[in-house]
């Protein structure tokens, strides 16, 4: 299964079927991330408010 790391932590996500654009929180620091490319995957922290 594809892995990318968390931006914030270096913590290894799996991907899973995750698409483009969708979100998802880091399961190690909490913080909140968008899929912004699915091959090869590449997470990014999204900024709240
Ligand atoms: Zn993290």
């Amino acid at each position: 299964m594809a892995v990318s790391e968390c931006p914030a932590c270096t913590y290894h996500i799996p991907v899973g079927n995750l698409q483009e654009g969708d979100t998802i929180k880091c399961p190690d620091c909490g913080v909140l991330l968008k899929l912004v490319r699915a091959f090869p995957p590449i997470f990014e922290e999204v900024q709240e408010g």
